[in-house]
């Protein structure tokens, strides 16, 4: 079976390419070969069953900030193709998308499905056929024959054999078909799991669920172990590589929230490398330094001096919390601000300001997940997305060595190389 472009992948990458190809060159014999029974697997399930389709910022030099794989590589597609071009194409399909406060956006229906049919809609329309059951097990160069002037690809599936003169690989995050690319003179950056909470069991944050408030983390080296990484770190130009400002979400399991989730990706290689054990300092009141909170407990001392420390709304901080952590400095729940020792008053503002928790494991965070890792950069054009490698093989989405923050980015990535992608397959 002879096609003009192959696409790998049913998913967010491969729909939007397979739309931009056919509508460019609607002569095209387009098909998408997807292993699953259903299209659009991970789009279905996304944002908590909203799909965070992209982020409300229109600026490429911010956008790119929120990749920690990728940021150098996508300020250039970002400017052919960013946030603004993904609103417009859905709201052009009858898809209006809102904007919520932190600058997420979703579809004003608030389902998934809105965007799966749009998709599956428009590949009836312009004619792409959609192999569904159709894994892919092998991929083969195929060297310029009279039938093919310029080389192409044989495709294998479970089903079938296809041939191909353009191949689009958009098969996210999937080891059997990176080890095929590896095969085929590819590298594969290794694949680590971002985008994690922390799991912390400590009495600080125990019974608490639910509390969240704004505080700035960052890992400290302690441990011996992976002590590789951490070296990297110290000695890194980048200071804010493992520090993170915002709010943390204290769970029945440990930490979350994008501090922690911000720290889980930008960190990924670093804490893989500490095989996810390692002790954070919180920074639960961020706009004060332990000299600063403990000036200012000194003034609540002399002012709330008959009320129990326990008791007193001192700081900005959730009540739940003020309390565990006044307890944690093993202060009586009857001790009036007047009787407070020096030490104590030590012992809190540091416990505010540097409060050491042991991480011991992650866990996933539901509403979004990603891998770091996948085909090395150095290796595509980003100007067309094709290989740098092998010649009429093109890349997009979560294969590529890119992935991003939560808040709708990492299908920003999606779209826009897909969106590159077919261009280039078209004008090349
Ligand atoms: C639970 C969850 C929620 C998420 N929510 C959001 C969100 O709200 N906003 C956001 O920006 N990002 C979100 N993400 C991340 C986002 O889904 C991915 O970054 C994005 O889907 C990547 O698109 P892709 O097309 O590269 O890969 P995918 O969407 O993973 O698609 C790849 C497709 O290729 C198919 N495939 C794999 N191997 C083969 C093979 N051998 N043969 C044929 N087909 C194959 C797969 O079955 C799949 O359908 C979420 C991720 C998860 C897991």
């Amino acid at each position: 079976m002879m096609y003009d472009v192959l696409i790998i992948g049913g998913g967010a990458a491969g729909f939007y390419a397979a739309i931009h190809v056919a509508e460019a060159d609607p002569n095209l014999k387009v098909a998408i070969l997807e292993r699953g029974k259903e299209v659009l697997g991970k789009v279905k399930v996304s944002g908590g069953g909203r799909c965070n389709v992209t982020h409300a910022e229109f600026d490429p030099n911010q956008l790119v900030k929120n990749y920690p794989r990728g940021q150098k590589e996508l300020l250039g597609p970002f400017y052919s193709y960013g946030s603004g071009d993904t609103v417009a194409f859905f709201e052009e399909r009858g898809i209006p998308l809102k904007i919520e406060p932190d600058g997420r956006m979703f579809p004003q229906s608030n389902s998934s499905q809105t965007i799966i049919d749009c998709f599956v809609g428009e590949t009836e329309r312009l004619g792409i056929q959609v192999l569904r059951n159709s894994a892919v097990t092998d991929i083969a160069h195929i060297q310029p024959v009279a039938e093919l002037p310029e080389g192409g690809w044989s495709v294998q599936s479970i089903r079938n054999t296809y041939r191909t003169k353009k191949l689009l690989v958009a098969s996210g995050s999937n080891p059997k078909i990176w080890k095929l690319l590896e095969g085929l003179g590819h590298t594969i950056v290794p694949p680590v799991p971002s985008l994690f909470t922390f799991n912390i069991q400590d009495d600080r944050i125990a019974g608490i669920p639910g509390v969240s408030t704004e505080a700035k983390v960052t890992v400290i080296a302690k441990r011996t172990t992976g002590i590789g990484p951490l070296q990297s770190l110290k000695s890194s130009s980048n200071p804010i590589l493992l520090e993170s400002e915002g709010p943390l979400l204290i769970t029945h399991w440990g930490m979350s929230g994008p501090a922690i989730l911000k720290l889980s990706a930008w960190g990924a290689q670093i804490l893989n490398g500490l095989h996810y054990k390692f002790k954070i300092k919180v920074n639960w009141l961020p706009e004060y330094h332990t000299e600063g909170i403990l000036q200012l407990l000194l003034q609540v001392k002399e002012i709330e001096s008959k009320k129990t420390v326990l008791r007193t709304h001192a700081v900005e901080l959730p009540k739940r919390l003020w309390i565990n952590l006044v307890k944690a400095t093993g202060i009586p729940d009857d001790l009036k601000w007047a009787d407070i020792s020096k030490s104590q008053l030590q012992d809190l503002a540091f416990q505010l300001t540097q409060c050491e928790f042991t991480v011991d494991g992650k866990s996933t965070f539901k509403e979004e997940f990603v891998t770091a890792g996948g085909v090395d950069l150095k290796e595509i054009n980003f100007k067309t997305y094709e290989s740098k490698i092998l010649p009429n093989l093109f890349f997009a989405g979560e294969i590529m060595d890119v992935d991003a923050i939560t808040g709708g980015f990492n299908f920003q990535n999606a779209w826009t190389g897909a969106f590159i992608a077919a261009k280039g397959i078209v004008g090349g």
